[in-house]
């Protein structure tokens, strides 16, 4: 089995982390819970400066490091790679955080997947001459079984996959979104996750 997972918000508490940074940087107080849009810019009512500002920030190697890893996740990511299966973290973060971030995943236990950079949400220009890792002709080459990703936005990236199974991670600016088919299951946590699953 080849298995794709997001990394923020489906690895780890990225939307938190940020919803904390906007009240310390603006004073602008929107609690997770009422994180309605995937696009934090409208989420939380800035401007584009602020908006860069608070990317900045967020992709910060200390700040990266910082998030809390969302609960379970190592411990299935680890089952499936036990059961033999290769797992693949495709993130949107530009490549500049790479060493952050696979920092963060061998810290967290992670050290077991592969980590690759592709450009989902057409927003590299925050952080400077930082492209991105996988090219779209190489990832449209790579097979997945499954998927686990919160962001309807990167929905456009299964679209070659017609078996592929889609884990919806349950977020709040997901929620009421309607899945694009019976393919797609939304999952509250990674105990859903696993049991949504089969390895057989
Ligand atoms: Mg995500």
């Amino acid at each position: 089995m080849n298995i794709y997972i997001d990394f923020d918000d489906c690895l780890c508490e990225t939307a938190r982390a940020f919803s904390d940074l906007a009240r310390e940087m603006f004073g602008i107080d929107v609690p997770y819970e009422k994180m309605r849009y995937f696009n934090l810019q409208k989420t939380f009512g800035l401007t584009e400066e602020q908006f860069d500002q608070l990317m900045i920030k967020g992709h910060e190697p200390e700040a990266l490091l910082a998030y809390d890893e969302t609960p379970g996740a190592s411990e299935v990511v680890n089952e499936w790679i036990r059961r033999g299966c290769s797992v693949s973290i495709i993130t949107g973060r530009p490549y500049g955080t790479f060493e952050a971030s696979r920092r963060w995943l061998d810290e967290h236990g992670f050290q077991r997947a592969e980590m690759y950079c592709l450009n989902k949400y057409g927003r590299e220009n925050f952080l400077k001459n930082s492209g991105f890792s996988l090219e779209p002709e190489d990832y449209y080459r790579m097979k997945f079984d499954y998927a686990v990703e919160d962001s309807t936005e990167a929905f456009r990236f299964f679209s070659h996959l017609p078996d592929l199974r889609v884990m919806v991670f349950d977020r709040p600016w997901n929620r009421n979104c309607p899945l694009p088919g019976d393919r797609y299951r939304r999952c509250t946590d990674w105990e859903s996750i696993r049991k949504a699953v089969s390895l057989d």
